[in-house]
């Protein structure tokens, strides 16, 4: 098996179909807001770091030990990965939202904010069970990762090396070479996040569909002004689906369904694999271009 077709049979096996609303960069962007207008430069006074899943491969009280005392000083993100810098030169603390995790940050006065994945419409009610990590501080205010599936992930110095650019900080030279270079399928490209970090399955989609190009379209047979119309795309979707608190947002989202149609042209929404995932496409605008197919169709 070739590097290129394992990448892409590492996506398809571990993204599944029902998992369509895990946070993409938006989502963790706002819980990276939240975390940078609530929590820094607050003492950490306690944490609790017992639930050992989540906070794999540290044994408990090896977070606590490294934090308490400290605070948080800056929250930075790249592509779905969030982390956050700590005071004297502490470790860096990483936090993955997982399949749905979502941020709470209580403040001093017991004011609640949250941030990060979509609130489900049939969520239960917040239940301390799945509070699986939380700092406490000395305010008397609190950041936890509430996280239901339990996939989030905490962890000292995440490594980020492995990453991409930032899908929001991408240059438009930088993108057009990643999305032109090699003869993958154009979403798989968008979903390889060694390539460009923060893009999954809804907001490629979406960002296909703005720009008029078919998903499975070879990389190797983009023009420089199908690049330019992805490049363009990528802002805009990344931009209102920030602003509208979630890719769920996004103008396309709606129609993926069977008998669902185009809102922009009323053609009807076509739907298959690509990339190991999910898709949904307008037949008519989002016609393949003659020599576009990719050699191999999943
Ligand atoms: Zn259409």
């Amino acid at each position: 098996m070739g590097a290129t077709k394992w990448r892409i049979f590492t996506i398809a096996i571990t993204g599944t179909c029902k998992n369509e609303g895990m946070p993409e960069l938006p989502e963790v962007e706002t819980a990276r807001r939240l975390i940078a207008d609530e929590a820094l430069h607050r003492r950490i006074t306690d944490v609790d770091d017992s639930d050992t899943f989540v906070c794999r491969p540290h044994s408990p009280g090896e977070l606590r030990a490294a934090l308490t005392g400290r605070t948080l000083t800056a929250a930075r993100r790249r592509g779905k990965s969030m982390w956050c810098e700590t005071s004297e030169d502490g470790p860096d603390l990483g936090i993955h939202l997982g399949m749905g995790g979502r941020i709470l940050v209580t403040s001093a006065d017991g004011r609640v904010a949250e941030g990060g994945g979509p609130r489900r419409r049939n969520a239960q009610r917040h239940k301390a069970e799945w509070d699986r990590f939380t700092l406490s501080f000395a305010d008397g205010g609190s950041l936890v990762l509430f996280d239901q599936r339990r996939l989030g992930r905490v962890r000292l110095n995440p490594a980020i090396d492995a990453l991409g650019p930032d899908a929001a900080d991408v240059t438009p030279a930088e993108f057009r070479g990643l999305i032109t270079r090699g003869s993958v399928a154009v979403k798989a490209r968008l979903l390889d996040q060694s390539r460009i970090a923060g893009v999954g399955n809804l907001l490629a989609d979406e960002i296909l569909w703005q720009a008029r190009v078919h998903p499975a379209a070879r990389t190797d047979t983009l023009r420089p002004a199908d690049a330019d119309r992805l490049y363009r795309a990528l802002e805009s979707a990344l931009k209102s689906a920030i602003a509208r608190g979630g890719v769920h947002t996004g103008d396309v989202i709606a129609a993926r369904h069977p008998g669902g149609t185009c809102p922009r042209c009323g053609a009807e929404m076509r739907h298959g694999t690509v990339g190991g995932r999910s898709t949904w496409w307008c037949s008519r605008e989002q016609a393949l271009a003659e020599g576009q197919a990719p050699t191999t169709v999943r």
